[in-house]
């Protein structure tokens, strides 16, 4: 209260106005003081000006105290008002309270201590109601902004979801697409490679040298074709989980082993070493062979595919907890760690250019990944730049299907698993052996 205070008193009392005057004064109050008698002007002069207190008699002229107070407070006109009552006003003191009067004093305690007292509670008081206001106002105001931004929230939220369900759509429409598309293409190439190996045979006839090149370009074309095929096909049954793992007892040594062979001319090729370390002391296991080598053949594929000088190893090593581990280890190209993650995602291939030197469909490592998962393993990549790459695959020695109809329990060292019937599997087998057997990228 150390600056100049405006004050109005507001009473038809002039004997009342005076006193509070002098009383202000000797206080040693420093004030600009106004006066009136009545309600009416005491009003119209409170709507323009500020004051930073109003004393106010309980009685006017024209209107009662309590009348004043409430056109004040109707009117949003903020000011501290301490109401001078009467000797024996109690219970009006309490009414104009509760309409709004900051406090009150009897006229017949009006002194320069009393009065300057409640001035200063009045202002003080009056003070902090404002800020409990303003306090009150800005957390309406955030309030109110939480609920604004908590509606957006939901509006973008439902506008995620109808995306999301549109996305979804869209994929399940795309899977469903490569699927039959692959399937449908299936059938002509395999007429086309089938012809081809026909009129290989020397029972056919005789060809001419360059008509045999040719056929065994459309032969070679032909696979190639149809492994892409099925690349797509397994993908797409892959995302849409429709791709069953056919599990059954056999010798993962002799897989590899044939596997191995298979692929030996295409390092041969490239004057590349093809090595084999075997150190399984049991090679039976359970799981889907078809499988096992389709991931196999991606690996090698690869090793050869992005190595130019060098060697290729293979090894197979028994692991703790009856698991066991494929490594295909190259000296090739080798690939930077901030690409290890991506290139285990569909279509991703560090060099995504269309005039890339290798070929590719980019979903080898996508599709190994997807099934040495449905087979309870792991995939560890290790790789260095221009040095070479390591994949290594963990596998449990026996993996656990999903139990399918026509599935029966099967003995396996004394172990009960499931998996197919060996007959069953058997064909189906040899059916999968013609749409994974071929290289990924031999033309
Ligand atoms: P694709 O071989 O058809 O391109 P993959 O999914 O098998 O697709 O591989 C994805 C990418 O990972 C390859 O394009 C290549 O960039 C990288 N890659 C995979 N294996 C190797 C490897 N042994 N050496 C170097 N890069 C590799």
């Amino acid at each position: 209260m150390e600056d100049t205070l405006k004050i109005l008193v507001v009473d038809d009392d002039e004997v009342d106005r005076v006193a509070v005057r002098c009383a202000l004064t000797k206080a040693g109050i420093q004030m600009e003081l106004s006066e009136v008698a009545d309600g009416n002007n005491a009003f119209s002069i409170l709507t323009t000006t500020a004051y930073d207190c109003v004393f106010l008699g309980s009685r006017l002229l024209d209107q009662d105290g309590l009348t004043l107070i409430q056109q004040l407070r109707s009117s949003e006109i903020k000011v501290p008002l301490v109401v001078l009552t009467g000797q024996e006003d109690k219970q009006t003191a309490v009414q104009l309270l509760k309409a709004g009067a900051t406090d009150y004093l009897s006229k017949s305690r009006i002194s320069p201590e009393n009065l300057a007292q409640v001035l200063r509670s009045a202002i003080r008081v009056y003070r902090a109601e404002i800020q409990v206001a303003l306090a009150k106002e800005q957390l309406r105001e955030s309030h109110e902004q939480l609920i604004r931004k908590n509606q957006e929230l939901e509006r973008q939220q439902q506008q995620l979801q109808m995306q999301n369900f549109k996305l979804s759509e869209a994929s399940v429409l795309k899977s469903h697409f490569l699927a039959t598309m692959s399937h449908e293409l299936r059938t002509p190439m395999n007429a086309i490679i089938g012809f081809s190996q026909i009129l290989l045979r020397p029972k056919f006839g005789q060809l001419t040298h360059q008509q045999a090149d040719m056929v065994e370009r459309i032969l070679n074309n032909g696979k190639h074709l149809l492994m892409l095929v099925n690349e797509v096909l397994d993908f797409s049954k892959l995302e849409a989980g429709r791709l069953d793992l056919k599990g059954e007892r056999f010798d993962i040594s002799k897989v590899i082993n044939l596997t191995v062979s298979e692929m030996r001319s295409l390092a041969d090729a490239k004057n590349l070493s093809l090595l084999v370390q075997n150190d399984l002391q049991n090679s039976l296991v359970f799981n889907d062979p078809v499988r096992i080598k389709q991931i196999l053949i991606n690996l090698l594929s690869n090793a050869i595919k992005f190595t130019e000088f060098g060697e290729v190893w293979v090894e197979v090593k028994e692991l703790p907890a009856n698991r066991l581990a494929i490594i295909v280890r190259d000296t090739g190209i080798g690939i930077a760690s901030r690409d290890f993650k991506r290139i285990f995602e569909a279509f991703r291939q560090v060099d995504q250019t269309l005039t890339r030197k290798y070929p590719g469909t980019g979903l080898g490592l996508a599709i190994i990944d997807s099934l040495v998962r449905m087979m309870g393993g792991k995939i560890f990549l290790e790789s260095k730049l221009g040095v070479g790459s390591t994949f290594k695959i963990e596998l449990p020695r026996q993996i656990t299907l999903s139990a399918v109809e026509g599935d029966v329990p099967l003995q396996v060292d004394g172990e009960r698993v499931f998996g197919s019937t060996k007959n069953q599997h058997h064909s189906s087998s040899q059916a999968r052996q013609a749409s994974v057997g071929y290289p990924r990228f031999k033309l």
